[in-house]
């Protein structure tokens, strides 16, 4: 084939059909990308009937030959029916085609299988509540490969694929149908229809719930923590339980939820997370429950706050639920080491502490940048690697004698009880350090989250 250039969309569609049969909505859409405001169905129909016009005035003068062979062309590869009507009046003689090289499957046309494929969408719909939807396909590997030859062969520009096409007729049909719009950045469900399997299907996007959690009592993970032993098939050890803990927050979060929205499974995604033994005050820490495959895309939040609040029984709670997406999960991650946390907590020390070296504490902790490498307690789950954490502020008041009350003001993920101890060097500077004596944190309590989600 020659330049693109050199050819007209007329020459190049005669081309088409002199070597395939084409339907009109197959021939279009070669030429999509041409005119507006119309269907590939029209360009077709409206390219054939040109032709077959410029072809009659050949007929009519003296060009026999020329305008003959059009005719069979588009009666026959054409399935073009004011041409079958010529030919037949003019004894031209032609091969008959029924099935378009572009979009027939076993013996029909995708396209005129939509009304069908919409109803049984329609028939699946009513499983699950959504505002919005899309219209998806897996396209016949076939039929995307003579599409691709067809578009390679004539060089053309302008044509567009079969999946793309097909999938808007059908949404168009649905829009009808289901009386709800069409979202193609984040649609509520993907109604998906496969081409060679003839099958449709349901694709149910998840739900995203911010909220933020307090954590009342100790001794819970942030999330479900299976035995080591017998890695949660149960064992001596565990009771059976198949657990080292028996609860979790997520697990106090997701259940409720997942089973107010009717989803098929959840996963819960946190600002950070406290250790087990400390607790989570003040306004709680964010989070965002994400809810598989929901049936309620608009559950109740203040009924699924008082059941979580309630199912809890007073070891955790939570707040300020409110339905969110996918990109504020992505910020809460990102958040969690760049923003701002307090704590309070109680230290005991090895030997007796100056109220002179409590001040030196004080003042060594304005504002400064510390360098903590990965604590030796959780260096079997996280790379050890020295990080830099700014701490902003320490108070420090003695409770009695040992025994100190401290609140830090720090950047996110930065480890307290190191900072409390130094961690045998790790953390640098310590507390125990600036006091010169080994410090223990008894107790910890996270007291507030400051950041992007406030
Ligand atoms: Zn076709
Ligand atoms: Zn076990």
């Amino acid at each position: 084939m020659t330049d693109h250039d050199e050819h007209s969309v007329l020459e190049t569609a005669q081309m088409m059909l002199v070597q395939h049969p084409l339907c009109d909505r197959c021939l279009g859409r070669q030429f999509a990308w041409l005119g507006t405001g119309t269907s590939n169905e029209n360009r077709g129909y409206s390219i054939k009937l040109t032709l077959c016009m410029i072809a009659d005035d050949e007929l009519k003068s003296g060009s026999k030959e020329s305008g003959e062979r059009t005719f069979a062309v588009l009666a026959g590869n054409g399935m073009f029916v004011p041409a079958k009507t010529i030919a037949a009046k003019n004894s031209i003689v032609y091969e008959d085609s029924n099935s378009c090289h572009l979009c027939f499957i076993e013996g029909n046309s995708i396209f005129d299988r939509i009304p069908n494929i919409a109803d049984r969408m329609v028939g699946i719909a009513d499983q699950v509540e959504f505002e919005t939807f899309l219209a998806g396909s897996i396209p016949s590997p076939l039929l995307v490969e003579r599409q691709d030859e067809m578009t390679a062969t004539y060089s053309t520009l302008h044509s567009e694929t079969l999946k793309s096409h097909f999938n808007r007729l059908v949404g168009i049909q649905l829009q009808e149908l289901l009386g709800k719009s069409v979202d193609f950045e984040k649609p509520d469900v993907v109604f998906v229809y496969d081409m060679d399997r003839d099958e449709v299907e349901l694709q149910v996007n998840p739900i995203f719930i911010y909220g933020r959690y307090r954590k009342l009592v100790r001794g819970i993970p942030q999330s479900r923590w299976d035995c080591k032993k017998c890695k949660g098939r149960g064992c001596k050890e565990c009771e059976d339980t198949g657990r080292k803990y028996p609860d979790s927050i997520s697990e106090y979060v997701g259940i409720p939820a997942q089973q107010c929205a009717g989803g098929s499974r959840f996963k819960f995604h946190a600002a950070g997370r406290e250790d087990v033994d400390v607790l989570m005050l003040g306004k709680g820490r964010p989070f965002v429950v994400e809810i598989s495959k929901p049936r309620v895309r608009k559950p109740d939040l203040l009924e699924m706050t008082q059941t979580i609040n309630q199912e809890a029984g007073g070891k955790i709670e939570v707040h300020d639920l409110e339905l969110t997406d996918r990109h504020r999960l992505q910020k809460l991650k990102e958040d969690a080491s760049s923003n701002i946390k307090e704590y309070a907590a109680v230290i005991q020390t090895e030997g007796s502490v100056t109220d002179e070296a409590i001040q030196r504490v004080i003042q060594s902790f304005q504002g400064v940048v510390i360098e903590q490498r990965t604590p030796n307690r959780v260096s079997h789950r996280r790379s050890d690697l020295v990080r830099e954490k700014k701490v902003h502020e320490v108070q420090i008041t003695r409770q009695e004698d040992g025994v100190l009350e401290a609140f830090f003001k720090v950047q996110g993920g930065t480890y307290i009880k190191e900072l409390i101890s130094g961690d045998e060097g790790r953390t640098r500077p310590s507390v125990a350090e600036i006091l010169g004596t080994a410090c223990l944190c008894k107790e910890l309590n996270v007291t507030a989250i400051y950041g992007g989600e406030n």
